[in-house]
């Protein structure tokens, strides 16, 4: 455990989220296939003739998309936790996977603790989702809440896992495209035909992406010859998805764990999409249609494409220790004369592989999600900036203590340097007086940016 992170103050009761989504380039990217957001955004830019060659290459290409999962709780701590771990939302990612691959989409979990990927989150109104009630007070603080924390993830898709209303956990998931994440349920309490649904999230997913079901829903099959007749015997009756690959089917729960793939209702035949993942119907395998793939697709680009512009929030990795370099002169952050003491003046200077230039990056939660702790590895003290923080302030370090002095962000801009921001007073680290002075302090933002005002973080683990 690096207690040292902690600046040697109490933690607020709320959970570390961790953040990370761009710090590291996941293994799979490092393969020749071409990555989707990029190519739409060169060809955007490019002429037509071009692009029209170009655009042959949006066949083979990926979009990755990298999933924040959250286990929520009520606000009480612990109390009517959804039944999920990060192992489950692996098995419910690799599935999806298997399905989305068609479509070009891939989503990456890194299960392992300190991914970032996995998150609890204390929050009764979350907890207590349920289903789409619009109108609804509790539905309608509950989206907020969770529309919010996307917010503070914008490249990956947010998946709340949440218990339900009730002493009795719910088993139904429930997505949309109007709002910005996923509801889903414990992976054991949601069964189909006696198993566990391993389809659910997938599914789920395609409702977030724009898919509609396949399907109209009926208890029986006298049920939903009933409904036909009423509507005068059109099989358009059960049209659900407007799709011309997947027909009106009718979705009949007494036949969901059959084997049946056409059923007769008032002599008109129907097929069953039992292998379509936004039919009911169970089945051992899953696909999407070329046109459902086609809407996938196009949604994900609607709501990932700016956010995978590399402009905009920075997240650093918080299980690597970093040097803060210097865009303008090269020099490193360091605590000067590597004091230990409260109040040491932090400066840049030369490279010197001491553990005085040595930080970590420890993502804050709750209203500071999105923000950071920045804390030295040599004294375990937090970049702080000196008393009084006016323009022209200077930096130190100090025992956190959860000021606003203390709280920092990172925005990435068109080269791939960072803006490194005070939350305090949205002014930025500048390296002060030309480039070969040796102070730093805070400044108001270039309106074009700086040199001066341009850092890299460089990984020393
Ligand atoms: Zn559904």
């Amino acid at each position: 455990m690096h207690r040292s992170r902690n600046c040697g103050a109490a933690r607020l009761a709320w959970v570390p989220v961790a953040l990370w989504m761009l710090a590291v380039a996941p293994a799979a990217l490092a393969q020749a296939e071409s990555d989707c957001f990029q190519l739409t955004r060169e060809l955007r830019a490019l002429k037509t003739p071009v692009a029209g060659a170009r655009s042959e290459d949006l066949k083979s290409c990926f979009y990755t998309l990298h999933v924040h999962a959250v286990r929520v709780t009520d606000s009480c701590p612990g109390v009517r936790s959804a039944a999920i771990d990060p192992e489950q939302v692996r098995r419910w990612v690799e599935k999806a996977n298997e399905i989305y691959g068609a479509a070009g989409v891939r989503f990456e979990f890194d299960p392992t603790p300190k991914s970032g990927d996995w998150a609890l989150l204390p929050s009764t109104e979350v907890n207590d989702l349920s289903a789409e009630l619009p109108g609804d007070i509790g539905w309608e603080r509950g989206k907020s809440m969770g529309n919010e924390l996307a917010a503070h993830f914008p490249g990956k898709v947010l998946l709340l896992f949440r218990h339900g209303p009730g002493d009795a956990p719910t088993g139904g998931g429930f997505s949309s495209t109007k709002y910005n994440f996923v509801a889903l349920p414990g992976y054991n309490v949601t069964t189909v035909c006696g198993g566990q649904n391993e389809f659910l999230f997938a599914h789920e997913m395609g409702h977030y992406f724009g898919l509609n079901h396949t399907f109209r829903q009926f208890k029986t099959q006298a049920a939903a010859a009933e409904a036909l007749r009423s509507a005068g015997n059109k099989p358009s009756a059960f049209d659900a998805d407007g799709i011309a690959e997947t027909p009106p089917e009718p979705y009949i729960e007494d036949l969901q764990c059959a084997s049946d793939t056409t059923v007769s209702l008032n002599g008109i035949p129907f097929s069953l999409h039992r292998d379509n993942i936004m039919s009911y119907y169970r089945s051992g395998t899953k696909r999407l249609t070329p046109e459902q793939i086609r809407v996938v697709r196009n949604w994900v680009e609607r709501r990932f494409a700016d956010a995978m512009d590399r402009l905009g929030p920075f997240v650093p990795d918080e299980r690597r220790t970093y040097l803060i370099v210097s865009a303008e002169n090269g020099k490193s952050l360091e605590v000067a004369g590597a004091s230990v003491e409260k109040g040491a003046k932090v400066v840049p200077a030369d490279w010197n592989g001491t553990a005085s230039q040595n930080w970590e990056i420890v993502p804050l939660t709750a209203q500071d999600a999105g923000s950071f702790e920045i804390v030295s590895s040599a004294s375990g003290k937090c970049l702080t900036v000196e008393s009084g923080g006016d323009e022209g302030a200077s930096l130190i370090q100090w025992d956190w203590e959860g000021g606003r002095n203390q709280k920092w962000r990172f925005t990435q801009d068109k080269t791939g340097d960072l803006v490194i921001e005070a939350k305090q007073s949205r002014k930025v680290l500048t390296v002060a007086g030309g480039p070969q002075a040796m102070g730093v302090k805070l400044v108001p933002p270039a309106p074009e940016g700086a040199q001066s005002q341009r850092w890299r973080l460089v990984p020393q683990d």
